[in-house]
């Protein structure tokens, strides 16, 4: 069959996305980036806040709509588990509903044509025999764990990714040879808190430290996403001893108030959690930490909303993802009261923005000068121009396309606009002196 597979959402969403086209081509399939001659098209969906489940519904709707064509349509991810056998009922133009621990089960749906269905089983995932399709060289993603047990009271992953499990090491490390082998020059560890990882003993800042050593100088090593509550002296040791460890953490702090983070069940106060911070700076000094920040959770006060823009303020990060508050069904948050209105939230949100995007410039002006090995990734949007990352993950843009993705090159840091950096390689440089 010919399929076309369409991912939204986070990065584990993404190489969810790479294993499903792994699991339909070894299953025979051919996968397309062209929907129109596609006979069956999956949708890897986010349910994070409402305006992702929206837009992926909204676009299920229009590609079930174009012209002489009628694909079988399936929403995968985590819309699909949130909503199962409701969506079946909902959206006529859906064939299959699947969860995302149920991607194994497609090839045999496709093959018997069941008729239309909705899989929403968790924690069943055979993912362990699949080759991912991946579509990042030279970097790529290895799950270590799946699941959160946290609970925050406005976050619907719990619900949708089930209970936290983590794989075995010894498979994680299988994997990471097989990358090392085929020229992978990062390797990003994914989980929705792979902070919690344990598996046989062994605990994340142990599994790092394996991960790290076996790729040696060959390839750099990253991760993603950390709960602060978990986030050990340990973890951050290890990643200041060990050089092919990325300095880049990023550390969701959500809220900069007590009792919005005691609301939000996080499980740190804004001392503990800048104490975090100041420990990653402190054994890391160039280490590069992002965010997330939530403005208007159910019962935040102005005056507890300015000391999440103090916190903006005194930590300085370099980058930060800020969204407004998003009821998710059946999350805890829906019971706490007053809401924040729409409007305020949204006011709450462009100050946040606004501030950010001054700290993000001036934090990115302050490596302008600075030598940096980068990685090369693949050609750059604009025309003529090579994209490469830092071990901070800053994007620099080569003004080249004489390098080749899985490249590292030294530059100096030309200039700088806040997200965007320019790198001149230092054997240009070298050749023009
Ligand atoms: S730790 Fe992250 S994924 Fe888990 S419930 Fe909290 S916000 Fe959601």
């Amino acid at each position: 069959m010919i399929c076309h597979i369409e991912v939204y959402g986070c990065q584990m969403n993404a190489h969810d996305g790479e294993i499903l086209s792994g699991i339909l081509k070894s299953a025979g399939h051919t996968v397309v980036k062209n929907a129109s001659i596609a006979e069956a098209i999956f949708v890897v969906t986010c349910a994070v806040r409402e305006h992702a489940e929206t837009r992926a519904l909204g676009r299920i709707t229009h590609l079930a709509g174009m012209p002489d064509q009628k694909p079988l349509m399936i929403i995968c991810g985590c819309v699909a588990q949130e909503h199962g056998d409701r969506l079946l009922k909902k959206m006529k133009l859906l064939d299959f509903v699947i969860g995302p621990d149920l991607y194994h089960r497609i090839p045999d749906l496709l093959r018997e044509k069941t008729g239309r269905l909705s899989l929403t089983e968790q924690g069943v995932e055979k993912y362990e025999s699949v080759s991912p399709d991946r579509k990042e060289f030279p970097r790529a993603f290895v799950t270590v764990m799946r699941g959160c047990n946290n609970f925050c009271t406005y976050c619907i992953v719990p619900y949708v990714r089930g209970r936290e499990r983590s794989r075995p090491s010894d498979l994680i490390i299988n994997e990471v040879r097989g990358l090392l082998k085929a020229g992978y020059k990062e390797i990003t560890l994914l989980g929705q808190n792979v902070n919690s990882y344990i598996h046989a003993g062994i605990n994340f800042p142990k599994l790092l430290e394996m991960v790290s050593i076996e790729a040696g100088n060959k390839c750099r090593v990253r991760f993603v996403t950390s709960n602060p509550r978990d986030l050990s002296l340990e973890l951050a040791q290890v990643m200041a001893s060990h050089e092919n460890i990325c300095n880049q953490f990023h550390l969701p702090a959500q809220s900069g108030n007590d009792r919005v983070l005691k609301a939000m069940g996080r499980g740190y106060t804004r001392n503990e959690y800048i104490a975090k911070v100041v420990m990653l700076r402190e054994l890391m000094p160039d280490i590069v930490i992002s965010t997330d920040m939530i403005a208007g959770f159910p019962g935040e006060t102005t005056e507890e909303f300015e000391e999440t823009i103090s916190l903006l303020q005194e930590v300085r990060y370099d980058y930060a993802f800020l969204f407004r508050y998003s009821e998710r069904e059946g999350t805890a948050a829906l019971q706490i009261s007053p809401p924040v209105p729409v409007k305020e939230r949204l006011a709450r949100l462009s100050r946040m923005q606004d501030l950010q995007a001054e700290i993000t410039l001036e934090k990115s002006r302050e490596i302008v000068g600075k030598h940096m090995t980068v990685l090369v990734t693949g050609p750059a949007r604009r025309e003529g121009q090579m994209a490469s990352r830092t071990m901070g993950n800053r994007l620099v843009i080569l003004e080249s396309l004489s390098y080749e993705p899985g490249q590292m090159v030294q530059v100096r840091i030309t200039r700088a606009d806040g997200y965007t950096h320019f790198g001149e390689p230092l054997s240009t440089l070298l050749k023009k002196n």
